[in-house]
């Protein structure tokens, strides 16, 4: 087991309807060692590749992509959650249904801070059925900017996102893997990487 994976097995909880959480160390108390590491191991994975931005999306995705962000020495955006129809026009907008919340929140980044020629990873704390991933992406594509991989902390391969995702061509690296979880018993698989 990777450190991320074995943090998720001591201090991770399976709560039903396929939720893990994991709200002691990553995504509310936050465990900032743990965020530089994976920062690290994010570079590491795309070392080859060229890239001058990271983007993610509000709340969760923050902290890891800062983390990422100090090791390719690069800004990060953020997607804002944008409650306000009243779009001028300065902003790429997608729409993203929430896995956690089954709520669909509109997602905006300023036409300030992305453009054609900018080369991004895109990281988020967890991958589900893949919609944050799918807004994100597409506003980079409404940028004409180019997706240079994907990091997720946290992928659940019994959902479809990671497949959809990856068939599309994309580089997607997750640090962890999990396969199957059962919220009865607490037990976690992990995909061997
Ligand atoms: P997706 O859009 O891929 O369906 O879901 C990804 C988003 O939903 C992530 O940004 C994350 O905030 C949230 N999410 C999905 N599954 C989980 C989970 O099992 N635990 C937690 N804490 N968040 C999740």
């Amino acid at each position: 087991m990777n450190f991320l994976e074995e943090r998720i097995v001591k201090d991770g909880v399976v709560k039903p309807g396929n939720v893990l959480k994991v709200d002691s160390f990553l995504n509310h108390q936050m465990d900032i060692h743990l965020m530089d590491q994976m920062g690290e191991e994010f570079k590491r994975r795309f070392a080859h590749k060229q890239i001058n931005k990271i983007l993610t999306i509000e709340a969760s995705g923050i902290a890891i992509a800062c983390a990422a962000a100090r090791y390719f020495d690069v800004p990060v955006v953020f997607a804002k959650k944008s409650k306000s129809i009243n779009l001028d026009g300065e902003m790429y907008v997608a729409m993203v249904e929430s896995f956690t919340h089954k709520n669909v929140n509109q997602v905006v980044v300023s036409k300030k801070f992305l453009s054609a020629d900018d080369k991004v990873l895109i990281i988020d704390d967890f991958l589900a059925n893949g919609c944050a991933l799918q807004g994100l992406i597409s506003i980079v594509e409404s940028a004409g900017a180019t997706v240079e991989g994907i990091g997720i902390a946290v992928e659940k391969g019994f959902q479809i996102g990671g497949r959809v995702i990856r068939n599309l061509g994309y580089q997607l690296e997750s640090l962890a893997i999990v396969d199957a979880m059962d919220a009865e018993n607490g037990t976690i698989t992990f995909r061997e990487q």
